[in-house]
């Protein structure tokens, strides 16, 4: 029988996330389905509800409801709990365990595809929100010189850096003015058009700037550019966190390299 998946979000109809777990479906063989399911935002709990009864092996989580699917696991993996959210959600007889892959993907990124070390690095971190706190422990295992979060609202900041600790530093957008090795845009201000209050000086000449934001140029990347800085979005991000998931699920790792190629053809 086909096993059936799905991504639960609101809005959900621009996902590209069906396109890709088909394109890995068809590459690694397996025999299922993956579709985009647009939840009421007052019937997240519900919409998984049915999906599980009508037979769902596991679904993606995508904004507004991490926060929700974090609450209705049953159990969670580590770094699902570290974070406070949930993107990945299995389905099994002994109940819904809840993931994140997040992390996972922004690593396989960075290392991976854009070829960054992260050991020994000073990494800039924008915002305080849900994919900051997915990517942090990742990040921290990394093992960088220098992790400095920095977020329009300061106390968000400070709270993520005595949660996860490791002498992380909390600063706003203006107190962060040296350069650093590499820049993460993970506030939503890109989604708005918008470009946070930065400094130039956090621009060195080998300094990476990524946008979580995919498939548009954003305010944050012409920014960076226009101060010499080296630019990538997130759609290698969001390939490599499906991947991520594909893997938990199926048990089988597909190619990504292949996939990224084409969303961006
Ligand atoms: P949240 O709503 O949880 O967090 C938003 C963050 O952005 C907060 O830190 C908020 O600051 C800050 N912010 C919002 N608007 C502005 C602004 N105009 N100027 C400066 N800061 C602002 O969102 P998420 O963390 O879930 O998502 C953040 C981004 O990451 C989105 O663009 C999302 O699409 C992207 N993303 C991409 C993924 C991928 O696979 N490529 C995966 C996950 C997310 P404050 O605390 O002051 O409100």
């Amino acid at each position: 029988m086909t096993d059936r998946y799905a991504v639960f979000g609101h809005p959900i109809a621009h996902s590209k996330s069906p396109l890709i777990h088909a394109a890995f479906a068809h590459q690694t063989g397996q025999d299922m389905t993956y579709e985009a399911i647009l939840a009421p935002l007052d019937g997240f709990a519900d919409s998984v509800a049915a999906f599980v009864a009508a037979g769902g092996r596991g679904a993606n989580v995508t904004v507004p409801f991490k926060e929700a699917a974090f609450k209705i696991a049953q159990r969670l993996s580590p770094r699902a709990a570290r974070a406070g959210a949930v993107n990945t959600l299995s389905f099994a007889a002994d109940g819904i365990l809840g993931d994140n892959t997040d992390g996972a993907g922004l690593i396989a990124d960075l290392t991976r595809n854009l070829k960054r070390t992260l050991a020994g690095q000073r990494i800039l971190l924008l915002g305080a929100g849900g994919a900051a706190r997915g990517v942090l422990e990742p990040l921290l295992e990394q093992q960088p010189a220098t992790l400095v979060i920095a977020n329009r609202t300061l106390s968000r900041a400070e709270e993520l850096a005595t949660l996860f600790g490791h002498g992380i530093r909390a600063a706003t957008f203006e107190a962060a003015d040296t350069p650093f090795d590499v820049v993460i845009n993970a506030t939503a201000a890109s989604l708005a058009g918008e470009l946070p209050p930065l400094s130039p000086r956090i621009f060195g000449a080998d300094t990476l700037a990524y946008d979580m934001m995919y498939g548009r140029d954003t305010p944050f990347l012409d920014f960076a550019r226009a101060h010499g800085a080296a630019t990538a979005d997130g759609l290698g991000m969001l390939v490599e966190q499906a991947a991520e998931a594909f893997y938990l699920w199926r048990c089988v790792r597909p190619d990504t390299t292949a996939v990224i190629a084409s969303l961006r053809a």
